[in-house]
């Protein structure tokens, strides 16, 4: 690594806080190694009232590009040049990129979720999609389905704050994607959630719930699941949620968190570099790492 590092190295990074269990540097520094590209990744511990402060310094050091995470993901978008259409509906962007002084913010968690869908070999063009949750990985995910052509994006979430999300949501997409039907309900009106499974091509779950320590948890009934429906989770950890295994079982196309993730990853590297995330290689260095 350090023999890569030279007085013109170009200067990527990580913003917000805590960023310390990031693994951002070490992915998007192996990637850089394994392409000779002449970046190096940092991650900097700042907070919401710092990051007018952390533009002037993107620019002044001429960073090439970055990301953004909790809780500086709001204040962000308000500080860019200019957002992706994504990013511009949620008022929220993870990653940047600077081209020639003008910063562009990006959200890819969306973008990560739907190509993983379509590495699994679905396309969510035309489909009757339900998104169960309101939060910020939902709320990505939601509007990732509307610009890409679902057909219809049902939401649904328990009675608690992000349920006005939801509510926002829908009329911000009812104004940017018109012809997608968005509708949201109560998760605890299991007879309109059966309802909307039972008449759709996937159900996404994009709640806590199912991840650590609620793996023992699923939202949706098991007696919903049939052969022709296509059921996904953004939970990550574990790999397989109590949902996944389920659906699994009753023959269901089951999807998990990590493919997102993943994804992710390899859409911000496209953004930055313009080059395909050596994904292959990194799993085996990660692999070699955890022995
Ligand atoms: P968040 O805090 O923004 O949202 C939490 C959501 O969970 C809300 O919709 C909330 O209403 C719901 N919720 C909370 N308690 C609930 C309960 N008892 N029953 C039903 N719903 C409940 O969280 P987030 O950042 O959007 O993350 C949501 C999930 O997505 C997490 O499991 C996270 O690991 C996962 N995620 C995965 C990726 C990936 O790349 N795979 C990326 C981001 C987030």
């Amino acid at each position: 690594m350090e023999k890569r590092i030279s007085g013109h190295t170009g200067l990527m990074g990580l913003f917000g806080t805590p960023v310390g269990h990031s693994g951002s540097p070490a992915m998007y520094n192996f990637a850089f190694q394994h392409d000779g590209l002449d970046y190096a990744y940092l991650a900097f511990d700042v907070n919401v009232d710092e990051m007018a402060k952390t533009f002037e310094a993107i620019k002044l050091f001429n960073m090439r590009g970055g990301n953004f995470t909790m809780p500086c993901k709001n204040i962000a978008a308000e500080l860019v040049d200019k957002l992706s259409p994504a990013a511009e509906i949620i008022g929220a962007c993870n990653v940047f990129v600077n081209d020639d002084g003008v910063i562009t913010g990006h959200i890819t968690d969306g973008v990560g979720f739907v190509k993983n869908l379509e590495l699994s070999g679905f396309n969510v063009k035309g489909k009757k999609t339900v998104v169960l949750g309101a939060g910020g990985a939902a709320t990505a995910i939601q509007v990732q389905l509307a610009l890409d052509g679902a057909q219809e994006v049902k939401i649904f979430n328990i009675k608690d704050d992000f349920y006005a999300r939801a509510e926002g949501t829908k009329a911000k997409l009812a104004e940017k994607c018109p012809e997608c039907l968005v509708t949201v309900d109560d998760l605890a009106d299991s007879a309109k959630l059966a309802d909307a499974i039972n008449n759709c091509d996937i159900v996404i779950n994009a709640t806590i719930m199912g991840m650590k320590p609620h793996q023992d948890v699923t939202l949706v009934d098991k007696s919903l699941f049939r052969k022709d429906l296509v059921v996904a989770d953004t939970v990550y950890s574990p790999e397989k949620t109590k949902m996944i295994v389920e659906a699994e079982e009753a023959g269901c196309k089951a999807i998990g968190g990590k493919g997102m993730l993943l994804q992710q990853g390899v859409v911000n590297y496209d953004l930055f570099v313009g080059k395909e995330f050596p994904t292959a290689d990194y799993e085996a260095f990660q692999a070699e790492q955890a022995k």
